[in-house]
């Protein structure tokens, strides 16, 4: 049986104006079954288009903050750099290949951030600054990145709680960012501790899941191995 084609967004370092690219992401889907490729940062609309037709499903990866504007907001001090080459490839990635061909998209960290934005939603610039949770916690650890920082709860009777079997898991957190306002397209699957969510998916497509912490770090970690997999799975068909 010939792998799933996954398209892995590339990662952009603004610095030595480089594409580059975390073997987590990869390795995570190789282990899973598919064959992931890293794309090209383009926006130009025949390119996309293509490779919208050429690939199963597609990986939105961790990165930059994501422009503020995008969801009606100034850029404000406490928001990181941005990378605008990302902002408009994955805008146009996500509306041609997501919502109107229905492949299947698993976002993780910028990714879970960047659905709920493309879907109306909105985000903390910076939650140190502006989120005000249940209680005192920290979302940016330290390394190692594969270990776990917080608990993620998860919501009963949601496809996460159907695919882990477990109400709580613990993962990793490396994300200054959150969502504020979710879309009234994605549903919650997970929160951590202080009520911020970190999980979600899009009830009506085949595969659209995202998640804020990073697996991609923790593929040591069953849990992270089935989230690639349930990604795989649904690449398949
Ligand atoms: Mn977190």
């Amino acid at each position: 049986m010939s792998r799933p084609v996954i398209g892995v967004i590339p990662l952009w370092d603004e610095e030595r104006d480089s594409l580059w690219m975390l073997p987590g992401y990869m390795d995570g889907i190789e282990q899973a079954g598919g064959l992931p490729v890293v794309l090209p940062l383009s926006t130009d609309r025949s390119v996309l288009g293509q490779v919208c037709r050429l690939y199963d499903g597609f990986l939105f990866t961790g990165g930059q903050d994501i422009f503020p504007g995008l969801y009606g907001e100034e850029k404000s001090a406490c928001c990181g750099s941005i990378c605008g080459k990302r902002d408009d490839m994955e805008s146009l990635l996500f509306s041609r290949a997501v919502i109107d061909l229905n492949k299947p998209a698993f976002g993780i960290c910028r990714g879970i951030q960047l659905f709920n934005v493309l879907l109306g939603g909105t985000l903390n610039q910076d939650l140190p600054a502006q989120y005000k949770g249940n209680l005192p916690l920290c979302h940016q650890q330290e390394p190692p990145y594969g270990s776990p920082s917080h608990q993620a709860i998860i919501e009963p009777g949601s496809p996460l709680h159907a695919l882990l079997g477990t109400d709580t898991i613990a993962v990793n957190s490396c994300h200054h960012q959150g969502i504020r306002e979710l879309s009234r397209e994605l549903v919650c699957m997970a929160v951590a501790e202080d009520g911020l969510i970190e999980a979600v998916h899009m009830p009506d497509r085949k595969f659209v899941w995202a998640v804020q912490w990073h697996p991609e770090y923790s593929l040591h970690d069953e849990n992270s191995r089935r989230l690639f997999e349930a990604f795989i799975e649904a690449c398949r068909s």
